[in-house]
């Protein structure tokens, strides 16, 4: 049978994943990443689909994070109808994620007609809570390592990537040809979840270079969070985390726990004031069968691996408001992750003037967003409109990343048995595929390349390579 792959997005990108399978038995799309970042970048989210969205037969999602899933709406608004696979986790965690990308996509409209910021008028979403919720309905979720058929002739299996709960290597098999495509790769030896499972074979391989040309810090992030905890106390003042309310939160909630038990932090109050965060939480603690051997031992001893002895719970708008009248020590845990919205601005404008208070961006904190301001040390931070002086103490620590670095990436590719006719690297900044795609030829003496934006290749019989 002859088969043939087109890379739609996260070639020279990291975002707007989407993969085109095309064989005798129909064409199936491998991600449905929505583009973010650059402008430039983000229109192409508006242009006509890069595939009829009827054409297709099916949709496979390596995990739910919106590079690689928040096209979806959008394509079963254009005509899609056909399944969606996907592990269970990844569904538990879209049913969060799509209706609050939909949110998001909403206030943006109605926020450009409102300023006239606008060339469309009026400014419409690219898509709505109506057609996530469709897209939520063309879930077909699958289990580990049991075998489905997304479309005639074509035999998948998903398995753990240890990325975040639900995430996915896809394996498809097209006839006698093994395409195998890592999704994002998670870590080894990280809290809360396993390491990547290994692959044995792949005929051709995809592999995610977001971290090709860079070593994540060797310690776990735990002696900043001391740091910032101890300062905390010893100021009598709040410690706010922004972080991502799906990986990150549930990590950040595991290691204070962690340092409680180990006496390396007394107990403070930690408020979770995110509903969003709270969610997820609640899929992580629900899909224990993807947590490491630790995760495992708490829950097995009765405990709960997500909760500080003193964990706060703010789902209500009121729950939150209320914090702002409590005197510290204590801990918030709010979003955004970079502090470009969310619920840690208010907490933020309330204390950044403070010197007591001292905020730790735990994550990746894009150009140009308030998170890499205040990183880089900025003496003033605009807030709602009100440009506010920054007394509070700043901290960050690169090293609780979900991503594989360079080495864990080879450390992964080391298990397969044979080297794959050809591996293409998706997913990178240009430099970070090119310098992932350089490591793999030299390490590994296999035969790879960047994938091509755009470009068709053809899936090659087995030992034709
Ligand atoms: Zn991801």
């Amino acid at each position: 049978m002859t088969a043939t792959l087109t890379f739609l997005g996260a070639a020279g990108t990291v975002t707007g994943a989407k993969f085109l399978l095309e064989t005798g038995g129909g064409r199936l799309l491998l991600e449905c990443g929505l583009f973010q970042g650059p402008r430039e970048l983000r229109a192409r989210n508006w242009l006509a689909p890069p595939v009829d969205p009827r054409a297709l037969e099916a949709v496979v999602l390596s995990h739910a994070h919106i590079d690689h899933s928040g096209y979806l709406p959008r394509l079963v608004r254009d005509g899609f109808a056909g399944p969606v696979y996907c592990s269970s986790g990844t569904a538990d965690l879209l049913r969060i994620m799509l209706p609050d990308a939909a949110t998001l996509q909403e206030e943006e409209a109605d926020f450009r007609n409102r300023t006239g910021a606008t060339t469309h008028r009026p400014a419409e979403p690219l898509f709505t809570a109506a057609d996530a919720d469709r897209a939520l309905r063309r879930l077909a979720p699958v289990s580990f390592d049991t075998p489905f058929e997304p479309m005639r002739g074509v035999a998948g299996r998903l398995r753990a990537a240890g990325h975040i709960i639900g995430a996915s290597i896809v394996q498809l098999d097209v006839g006698r040809h093994r395409l195998v495509y890592s999704g994002d790769l998670g870590r080894y030896g990280v809290p809360v979840m396993r390491d990547p499972e290994p692959v044995e074979r792949a005929d051709t391989l995809l592999v995610e270079s977001t971290y090709g040309d860079r070593a994540h810090p060797a310690d776990d992030g735990t002696p900043v969070l001391i740091q910032a905890v101890r300062r905390a106390v010893e100021q009598r003042g709040w410690l706010l985390i922004p972080a991502f309310a799906i990986g990150r939160t549930q990590e950040l909630l595991f290691l204070l726990r962690e340092l409680e038990r180990r006496a390396a932090i007394p107990r403070l109050p930690v408020y979770l004031d995110s509903p969003m965060a709270v969610e997820a939480t609640i899929v992580y603690a629900r899909n224990a069968d993807e947590h490491d051997e630790e995760t495992t031992a708490i829950a097995a001893a009765g405990g709960r691996p997500f909760a500080p002895a003193r964990l706060h719970i703010s789902r209500r708008v009121e729950d939150s408001r209320r914090l702002n009248d409590l005197d510290g020590p204590a801990v918030v845990i709010a979003g955004s992750g970079m502090a470009t919205g969310g619920r840690i601005l208010h907490h933020l404008r309330r204390r950044v003037g403070d010197p007591r208070t001292t905020v730790l961006f735990a994550g990746y904190q894009a150009a140009g967003t308030r998170g890499r301001q205040l990183r880089d040390g900025a003496s003033t931070v605009r807030i709602f409109g009100e440009i506010l002086p920054v007394r509070a103490t700043v901290l960050a620590t690169d090293a609780l990343s979900a991503h594989a670095d360079r080495d864990e990436v080879l450390r992964w590719l080391k298990h397969f048995q044979a080297p794959p006719a050809l591996t293409y690297c998706v997913h990178g900044e240009p430099d970070a595929a090119a310098a992932l795609r350089d490591a793999i030829a030299t390490q590994l003496g296999w035969r790879a390349e960047v994938a091509g934006d755009g470009a068709t290749v053809p899936l090659e019989a087995p030992g034709a390579g």
